[in-house]
């Protein structure tokens, strides 16, 4: 008997991540390359003022990247070589990094299953004399319980850092992400809920540290240096600090002005998805995500499963395979980081130190959740996902 060739759900390949962006923010784009200021300009400004006003925070700043703002958040607020910084390992590589970057020891706090944020109740076995920080991350856009981090952090002395890469629409108990705690960063990566191509944002109530991220994002010269060319005619700059090359162009805002403006339009419409997939899915080996805590509100990044492994004949990895065989791209968010090799040679993590983000780590997959989803799109992922459990059900 010949095996039957396997039909593909989709004719084209659905991209992961692919971002929605409309005919506004084309035009403004080509508006910034017209106008002649293209790198850092009176377009960033605005953005950073549009941003500032929706996180209802003191101070928001534009940078390059998130990775380059939680660079710069850990440098303005002092932290440094031989410090120990605690964060989740269910996150981006970015988070732990840029601790590595200054010099600083990464510490992972395992994660509570269900919510897949770092577990509040663990965070005191870990913190030693040589701890200064806690980086929380919003994964998929749900809050951490950020109550129970910020008594932590008060009781010991800790800086609030938050990767808030998710969590642009995030509210937690009324605040929204960038009003909790010391500094908050976020990101305008192209797969991201507000996207620039590249991007990031640094938000904080604090005039010295927003100051200082300012300038050490621009080569650490002093305050408004990219006015010097502009028809207010050339000033001066000094160098205060051998700063970093951190700084947002104005092609990138030009795009984010947009963005941002659509940013509640475009939640509901992952919102709508989220709410879809979760009532196709109730009846396969998916462990769909939690809902929202009371109180909050989460940004729908990620729309998350976990793959129940006991139930489904095959591995994730071979589930996700079978989907990109259907035309459906998907992502891993993630494989916990203590299980790359730099984290696991460098620091000897193992297998077995965080066996809830070890849980979550081998059984996640992330299905498409893009505004620029249609009907016939959503259809297709829950189409493909009920083929390949069916199959492969035991
Ligand atoms: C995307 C992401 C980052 C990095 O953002 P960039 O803007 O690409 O630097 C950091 N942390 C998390 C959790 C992320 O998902």
């Amino acid at each position: 008997m010949t095996q039957k060739k396997n039909k593909p759900i989709r004719k084209n390949y659905l991209i992961f991540g692919s971002p929605r962006v409309e005919e506004a923010e084309i035009n403004e784009v080509v508006d910034t390359l017209r106008s002649g200021w293209i790198s850092t300009g009176p377009k960033v400004a605005r953005f950073e003022e549009m941003f500032r006003k929706y996180m209802g925070t003191r101070y928001a700043m534009a940078l390059h990247s998130c990775t380059a703002g939680l660079h710069l958040a850990m440098i303005v607020s002092g932290l440094g070589r031989g410090d120990e910084i605690i964060t989740t390992p269910m996150t981006f590589a970015a988070t732990a990094n840029v601790i590595t970057h200054i010099g600083a020891k990464p510490v992972f706090v395992d994660i509570d299953k269900r919510s897949m944020n770092i577990d509040p109740n663990l965070i005191e076995k870990s913190i030693t004399k040589r701890t200064r920080a806690i980086i929380p991350v919003h994964f998929a856009g749900r809050p951490c319980d950020m109550d129970a981090i910020m008594s932590i952090a008060k009781k010991h002395h800790l800086l609030v850092i938050t990767d808030a890469a998710h969590a642009i629409e995030t509210v937690y108990k009324g605040q929204r992400a960038g009003n909790i705690g010391d500094i908050t960063v976020f990101s305008f990566y192209v797969t991201k809920n507000v996207c620039t191509g590249e991007g990031g944002m640094v938000t904080t109530n604090n005039k010295d540290w927003a100051e200082k991220v300012q300038m050490y994002g621009l080569h650490g010269m002093s305050k408004g240096a990219w006015h010097r060319y502009s028809d207010k005619g050339f000033k001066h700059y000094q160098v205060v600090f051998p700063g970093y090359k951190y700084n947002m162009m104005d092609i990138q805002a030009a795009l984010g002005i947009h963005q941002l403006k659509r940013i509640n339009k475009y939640h509901k419409i992952r919102e709508k998805i989220w709410k879809k997939y979760d009532q196709a899915f109730q009846e396969l080996p998916l462990i769909i995500p939690a809902p929202a805590e009371k109180d909050t509100i989460h940004a729908r990044h990620l729309y998350t499963p976990l793959l129940d492994i006991d139930k489904i004949g095959i591995s994730r990895d071979a589930f996700q395979q079978a989907l990109h065989n259907e035309n459906i791209g998907t992502g891993i968010h993630f494989v916990a980081l203590h299980l790359h090799p730099y984290y696991a040679n460098t620091f000897g993590f193992k297998r077995g130190d965080f066996p809830n983000a070890e849980f979550v780590s081998d059984r996640t997959i992330s299905l498409p959740l893009s505004a620029k989803l249609t009907e016939e799109d959503t259809d297709d992922v829950i189409n493909a996902v009920k083929k390949i459990a069916e199959k492969h059900y035991i």
